[in-house]
C-alpha cells in the first residue's frame, strides 16, 4: 500500500496506472502534473488524480511512488526537474516503450541517484492517446518488462514487481539492450511497416475506392497505423538501429516471396505460406518460438 502516487504525464498510460492503483486500493492519494494545465484539469474531473501539481517537482514532493508517463524524449528533462527529490525511499518508474535511451537519459540526469529508478515498459496500450482513454483494466493480464541497472536497488525492483503484480500484470526482468532488440522485432518495426503500407495505398489514385472495399483483414493489419504520431516519432528514432536491423530481415523475406511470384512458382509459394501459417497458428501471446 502506498500513501501518495506522484504522476508525471497524465495521459493514457499514466492515467490508466493511477486508475488501476486506485481501483486495487493500493494508493491513498494521487498528485498529477502534466505539460498542459487543461490535461490535469481533465484528469481531476475524471477522478484519475486527486490534486494537480504546478510542476513535476511538486508532484514528486511527499510521494512514495512516482511514475513518469511522458514521451520517451521528455525523460531527461523530467528527471532533471525532479532530481533533488529522487531518493531511495521512493520508487521511481517510467513506462517508456524504449529502454536504452530512457536509461541513458536517467543516468545523465540522476547521476548518483540512479539507484531509485526501476525502468519499466508495460506491454499494453492503445492507438488512442490522452487521459480520456485511461482504463483501470489496461494492465490486467498483460506483461510488464522491468530493465533494472546494476545500480538499481534490489528492494525497489521487488517493490515494482509486487506493485505491477497487484495490478494483474505478469512481470519479466531483462536488460535494456535485450528489451530494445526484442521490441524492435515485435512492436516497433511492425508499426513502421503499418505506416509504410498505409502510405503506399494513400499514394495511389484509386486509394479511396480501395479503402471503401477493404474488409476485416485489412482493418486488423492496419490498426496500429492509427497510432499517436508524436509518441511513435520518439520511439522510432530512439530505437532506430534495432528497427533498421529488423527491416533487413523483412526485406530478405519479402524478396524471397517476390521472386517466387515473379517465377510463378506455385509450389514454392505454397510451401513458404504453409510454413508461416503453421508457425502463426501455433503462436499464442506470451508463448515463445512456435513449434
Ligand atoms: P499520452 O496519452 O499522449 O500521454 C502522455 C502525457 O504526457 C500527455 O498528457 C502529455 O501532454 C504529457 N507530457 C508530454 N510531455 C510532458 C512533459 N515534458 N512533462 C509532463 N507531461 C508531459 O501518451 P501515452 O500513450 O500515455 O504514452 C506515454 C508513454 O507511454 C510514452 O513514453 C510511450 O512510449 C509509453 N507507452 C505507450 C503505449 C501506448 O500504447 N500508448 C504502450 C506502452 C508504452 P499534455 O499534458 O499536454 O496532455
Amino acid at each position: 500500500m502506498f500513501k501518495q502516487l506522484g504522476l508525471i504525464g497524465c495521459g493514457l498510460m499514466g492515467g490508466s496506472f493511477a486508475l488501476a492503483m486506485k481501483q486495487a486500493g493500493l494508493v491513498e492519494r494521487v498528485i498529477g502534473y502534466s505539460k498542459s494545465p487543461s490535461t490535469t484539469e481533465k484528469a481531476k474531473q475524471l477522478g484519475v488524480i486527486d490534486q494537480a501539481a504546478e510542476s513535476a517537482l511538486l508532484a514528486v514532493s511527499g510521494a512514495d511512488v512516482v511514475l513518469l508517463a511522458v514521451p520517451v524524449a521528455a525523460t531527461e528533462s523530467t528527471f532533471k526537474a525532479i532530481r533533488h527529490l529522487v531518493s531511495p525511499g521512493t520508487l521511481f518508474m517510467d513506462v517508456g516503450s524504449t529502454k536504452r535511451d530512457v536509461v541513458d537519459a536517467a543516468r545523465r540526469a540522476l547521476k548518483d541517484r540512479i539507484g531509485a529508478f526501476v525502468p519499466a515498459h508495460p506491454i499494453a496500450g492503445k492507438e488512442l492517446s490522452g487521459v480520456q482513454h485511461a482504463d483501470a483494466q489496461l494492465y490486467r493480464e498483460q506483461q510488464v518488462i522491468l530493465t533494472p541497472l546494476p545500480q538499481t536497488r534490489p528492494e525497489l525492483v521487488e517493490k515494482a514487481r509486487a506493485l505491477w503484480g497487484a495490478l494483474g500484470a505478469r512481470v519479466r526482468v531483462m536488460t535494456p539492450e535485450a528489451h530494445d532488440a526484442a521490441f524492435a522485432a515485435v512492436s516497433h518495426f511492425p508499426h513502421l511497416l503499418a505506416f509504410a503500407y498505409f502510405t503506399g495505398i494513400l499514394q495511389q489514385q484509386e486509394a479511396e475506392e480501395f479503402l471503401r472495399l477493404a474488409g476485416p483483414g485489412f482493418r486488423d493489419f492496419t490498426r496500429i497505423a492509427a497510432s499517436d504520431p508524436a509518441m511513435w516519432r520518439d520511439v522510432l528514432i530512439a530505437n532506430r538501429e534495432e528497427i533498421l536491423k529488423q527491416s533487413e530481415f523483412f526485406r530478405g523475406a519479402l524478396g524471397v516471396l517476390e521472386q517466387t511470384l515473379r517465377d510463378c512458382e506455385g509450389d514454392a509459394l505454397e510451401a513458404l505460406v504453409r510454413g508461416v501459417s503453421e508457425a502463426r497458428s501455433h503462436w499464442r501471446m506470451g508463448s515463445g518460438r512456435p513449434r
